[in-house]
C-alpha cells in the first residue's frame, strides 16, 4: 500500500503522515486512534502504527481526524477568485461548499443587465478586486476558478431557481420591473443547458 515519493536523494512513502489522531471515518462507528498516511494527495494507509518514511509527520495526538466538512448553504463562488485558498472555510474544516441555491449567483450575464447585477452583488464581493467579468455562463465562470485553483469543492446550482437573481437580475434587473415578452425570452434561453454545475473539483 502506497505510491514511493522520490524527493532529492531520499525515498518517502507518505507525503504527510499523521499519526495517532483519533479517526472518525463518517460511517457512524466510534472513532479510533490510528495513524493516516497521505500520498499525492490521497490517502495511502491507516493503521495503528504505520511505518515509513514522510515529508511531513503531524502529531494529533488528543485531536480528531475526520473528513471535511460540507456547508450547505454558502457563497464561496463569490470569493473565490478573490481568495481562492478559501482560508475562512478551510480553516474550520469546510472543503465543500453548496452554491447558488438561494439564487445569489455570479452567473448567468446578461451582458445587456450586467452593471444591475454588479450593482445587486456588490455588497456581497470582496473589495478592491478586479473581477475581471468576462464570463457569460456558468461553465464559463467555473472555466475561471478552475483556470486559477480554489482550495474547495464547490456543488452549484445555478440554473435551477428561476427568477432568482441570476435569472432575473440578467432580463428584468433588481428592481420590480414589469416583465416582458423579450424578458421572458431571455430568461428562458439562460435556462438552459445543464440544471445542475459542478466545480472542477467536487468531493475529491
Ligand atoms: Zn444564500
Amino acid at each position: 500500500m502506497g505510491a514511493c515519493i522520490v524527493r532529492g536523494a531520499s525515498v518517502l512513502k507518505y507525503d504527510i503522515l499523521i499519526k495517532s489522531g483519533h479517526i472518525v471515518d463518517g460511517t457512524g462507528n466510534p472513532s479510533t486512534v490510528m495513524d493516516v498516511g497521505i500520498a499525492n494527495g490521497k490517502v495511502r494507509g491507516m493503521g495503528r502504527s504505520l511505518s515509513g518514511d514522510a515529508g511531513k509527520v503531524i502529531d494529533a495526538t488528543g485531536a480528531v481526524v475526520c473528513l471535511g466538512f460540507i456547508d450547505l448553504h454558502n457563497h464561496t463562488d463569490l470569493a473565490a477568485l478573490a481568495y481562492p485558498r478559501c482560508e475562512s472555510h478551510i480553516m474550520q474544516g469546510i472543503t465543500t461548499s453548496v452554491v447558488g441555491n438561494c439564487g445569489l449567483a455570479m452567473a448567468p450575464i446578461n451582458p445587456e443587465k450586467l452593471m444591475l447585477l454588479q450593482e445587486y452583488l456588490a455588497p456581497f464581493l470582496p473589495k478592491g478586486f478586479d473581477w475581471g467579468w468576462n464570463w457569460r455562463s456558468a461553465e464559463e465562470y467555473w472555466a475561471r476558478i478552475e483556470s486559477q485553483g480554489s482550495s474547495m469543492n464547490m456543488v452549484a446550482f445555478f440554473a435551477t431557481l428561476l427568477r432568482a437573481s441570476p435569472i432575473r437580475n440578467p432580463t428584468r434587473g433588481p428592481r420590480k420591473n414589469p416583465n416582458t415578452p423579450r424578458n421572458l425570452n431571455t430568461a428562458s434561453n439562460l435556462t438552459r443547458g445543464p440544471r445542475t454545475t459542478l466545480s472542477p473539483n467536487p468531493f475529491k
